[in-house]
């Protein structure tokens, strides 16, 4: 027997789920991409996006996911032998730094591995040292997907400023953009690049990158710069396919239009913000309940560590992945494989795995995927503590008039 048949749940950390308004308004006609009703769509998704990202600067959009915008980004600002500083604590805080060093930059890191977070004093040092203040680009990331660690940006912005520090400060919102609260303009941040098919609830293949003026300082000031990554005419073009240097993305245009709509006029942002926050709550009961045998641990034990979007935990004995498969298999249930993850006695990286609670996401998707993993648990034998679903109902019910 199986009881996998019925609609099948995605949960891991993006794709998210994609919700039939944002399908259905992408399953029609190919339109005319020269001008017209592209371009006032496109048009309205830019300030629809600029307001999700809290900003008044530019933005540019490329058809590609978060390794293009990591790319772009960097392409716009990196000169041969730029010193660049990478903070990271995990796989992807260690990916945008690779394609830095890959394209030229002088790259040093604060790599505090995928489980601890920002340490500010560490990040003060560093830039202390920088005497001559050689370090033009300091990246990181908003939330590392495969740690679930989540910076404290505005900090990150203080100690620049306390320093009177130039570098530009980068961010990775690819996980964190429309479910972590964040706020480009508000906290300082010069370049921010996110991608579609996360918190923006559409299928993955659009990148945003958003720049202020300092940064298009910046980027005048390089000599080269491959042309199908420079943001310039992008972000001001003087004729429609310029924005995407090329045919536009209809559908995803279509599809992340309606996504948009959803988020802005109909839920409003910080509403968003909230349920995601609600929710993840929901998951850390459930967890802390799970823990009390010492077996089950969250990779983030600091509460404001936490990322609203994703949850990496672990299993003793590299339990996690078995227990996916069988989600899988038996309840239609995918939840997200560890990442980058691997220890000594677990060289796959076995007991980690994450659950995705970003988007198109409301309590009952979130507490059948709790329920599915606590049947699991116990199918399994992994010791757990008693009531981990009534803890997880009783923080929806506390939050609701
Ligand atoms: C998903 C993600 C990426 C990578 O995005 P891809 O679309 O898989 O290239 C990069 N950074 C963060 C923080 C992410 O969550």
């Amino acid at each position: 027997m199986t009881l996998a048949n019925g609609r099948p749940m995605l949960a891991i950390p993006g794709p998210s789920v994609i919700p039939d308004r944002v399908l259905q308004k992408m399953h029609q006609p190919a339109p005319n991409i020269y001008g017209g009703m592209m371009e006032d769509l496109t048009n309205d998704i830019l300030i629809g996006l600029k307001d999700v990202a809290r900003t008044q600067h530019n933005v540019a959009l490329y058809i590609c996911n978060g390794h293009g915008v990591w790319e772009a980004a960097l392409a716009n600002l990196v000169a041969p032998n730029d010193k660049v500083l990478a903070l990271s604590s995990g796989r992807f805080g260690q990916g945008w730094a690779i394609i830095a060093k890959a394209l030229g930059a002088d790259l040093a890191m604060l790599d505090w591995g995928p489980h601890k977070g920002l340490n500010i004093a560490e990040l003060h040092q560093a830039l202390a040292a920088d005497k001559d203040k050689k370090i033009k680009l300091l990246t990181c990331t908003h939330v590392d997907t495969s740690s679930s660690i989540k910076y404290d940006i505005a900090s990150v912005r203080k100690v620049l400023d306390d320093l009177g520090h130039p570098a530009l400060l980068m961010v990775d919102c690819i996980a964190s953009l429309a479910c972590d609260p964040f706020e480009m303009d508000a906290w300082g941040v010069d370049v921010m690049v996110t991608a579609c098919q996360k918190g923006l609830m559409t299928p993955p293949g659009l990148g945003m990158v958003f720049f202020n003026d300092k940064a298009v300082e910046k980027r005048q000031a390089l000599d080269i710069v491959s042309p199908y990554w420079d943001w310039t005419l992008r972000a001001e073009p003087e004729v429609f396919y310029h924005r995407f240097y090329g045919t536009s993305p209809t559908h995803h245009l279509f599809g992340l239009h309606e996504a948009l709509k959803m988020i802005l006029a109909e839920e409003g942002l910080e509403n968003v913000w909230a349920r995601h926050q609600t929710l993840a709550e929901t998951v850390w009961s459930a967890f802390d309940v799970w823990s009390e045998k010492g077996h089950v641990t969250m990779n983030v034990t600091n509460l404001y560590e936490r990322s609203a979007a994703v949850t990496a935990a672990k299993i003793d004995n590299n339990m996690a992945t078995p227990i996916r498969l069988w989600l899988a298999e038996n309840f239609g249930l995918t939840v997200g494989i560890g990442l980058a993850m691997a220890e000594p006695g677990d060289p796959k990286g076995d007991s980690f795995f994450r659950i995705g609670h970003m988007g198109h996401l409301n309590a009952h998707m979130l507490l059948g995927t709790l329920s599915a993993l606590n049947s699991a648990l116990l199918k399994f034998n992994v010791p757990i503590g008693e009531g981990a679903i009534e803890a997880a109902n009783r923080v929806i019910v506390s939050k609701m008039k």
